[in-house]
């Protein structure tokens, strides 16, 4: 087997530069205070099950503070309870909430276009019905599993050429928030609380500032005139892993969890998607780098070593699928394994780099 390296070079050197800005965002003096008022009022824990599109970034559609929502990526969006990896972190971050006194939001999401079919979703083959079956059974499998008291999933949609939430009611009801005339908070918790009548008040308040972050945004972009260029798949970047919340640039990467048993198909799509962004001239890089991460939170102990371990897994697996199916990829791909700290998002690469090496 061949032996497998970083290979570290200017687009690379772009992610670490975002990686750096929001590190230092996230852990400055004034975001970790925001973050921490943020909580101190919005006790809920928000989860958001996406498709790993480069185009969903919740925090900012919803103009939340970092770190609030926490995001699983996948391929078209689909999960499932039963995949051990994906059920140990859900049973994890219930546990986590319930020590804390906190209830749970989980985010079954799906997405489309309503300008133009095929900026929907690929991981669905661009079929919207699809990809909405796919997260109301997600949605159904939660309701199964945890009920409704101290976990609560939701259905949403995410319309990406606005940009707006599609909030689906307990009793099948739509809520358009980029339809939304009066914007007014007691309006909103009203239509909030007629939607999911079975919901802790304590939740719909932490709800609303999403709701009213995304009419904001919404109206935004729509005043924004923004091109269509923006919306089609530009991405340059292959995020395998956790930890890539600070990778939130919108369309610049495709981030896929670690949960899906069938990951190899998830690397595989991905990898087609990074060679066809770069073959139709939409990607004005011309090249691509895989980063694969793992999160620790304790930097004493063995956890830190552990991700490292973790992220040359995840490297060199994902490495061995791209060579076998997406072989035109390679040449125009740089890698870069690392490990980022959950305290202060900053990313490490492994120091294993092929560049220096061969230098
Ligand atoms: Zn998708």
């Amino acid at each position: 087997m061949t032996m497998r390296k970083n290979n570290i070079g200017p687009l690379s050197n772009r992610v670490l530069a975002i990686n750096e800005k929001h590190h230092r965002l996230f852990s400055s003096s004034e975001e970790y205070l925001r973050r921490r008022a943020y909580r101190e009022i919005h006790p809920t824990e928000i989860m958001v099950g996406k498709c790993m599109d480069g185009r969903l970034n919740l925090a900012v559609m919803t103009e939340t503070p970092m770190g609030i929502i926490q995001p699983c990526r996948n391929l078209g969006g689909d999960f499932d309870l039963g995949w051990m990896a994906f059920q140990l972190m859900v049973a994890q971050w219930v546990d986590y909430s319930i020590s804390r006194g906190r209830k749970c939001v989980f985010l079954a999401t799906y997405h489309f276009s309503k300008g133009d079919k095929h900026r929907g979703c690929a991981g669905h083959n661009y079929d919207t019905g699809e990809a909405k079956k796919a997260a109301a059974k997600l949605k159904a499998q939660f309701d199964r599993v945890f009920g409704r008291s101290i976990v609560t999933a939701i259905l949403c949609g995410i319309e990406t050429d606005s940009e707006s939430l599609i909030f689906h009611g307990e009793n099948g009801e739509m809520w358009d928030l980029s339809t939304v005339i009066n914007s007014d908070s007691q309006v909103l918790i009203e239509q909030l609380s007629a939607m999911y009548p079975s919901m802790d008040s304590q939740v719909l308040q932490d709800l609303l500032p999403l709701v009213e972050g995304n009419i904001r945004h919404t109206r935004e972009i729509s005043s924004s005139n923004r091109p269509v260029i923006e919306m089609e798949h530009q991405e340059w970047i292959l995020g395998l892993g956790r930890g890539f919340d600070w990778l939130h640039t919108i369309n610049q990467a495709l981030i896929v969890g670690p949960f899906d048993l069938k990951i190899a198909k998830a690397i595989e799509t991905a990898g087609g998607l990074l060679l066809g962004n770069i073959e139709s001239g939409r990607n004005i890089h011309k090249g691509a780098v895989l980063v694969t991460a793992a999160l620790y939170r304790n930097e004493v102990g063995p956890e830190p070593l552990l991700a490292m371990e973790k992220a040359r897994s995840l490297r060199d697996f994902a490495l061995e699928i791209l060579e076998e199916k997406i072989p035109n990829l390679l040449p125009r791909l740089e890698i870069m394994a690392g490990t980022v700290d959950i305290n202060t998002r900053h990313f490490t690469p492994l120091a294993d780099n092929a560049a220096e090496m061969v230098a």
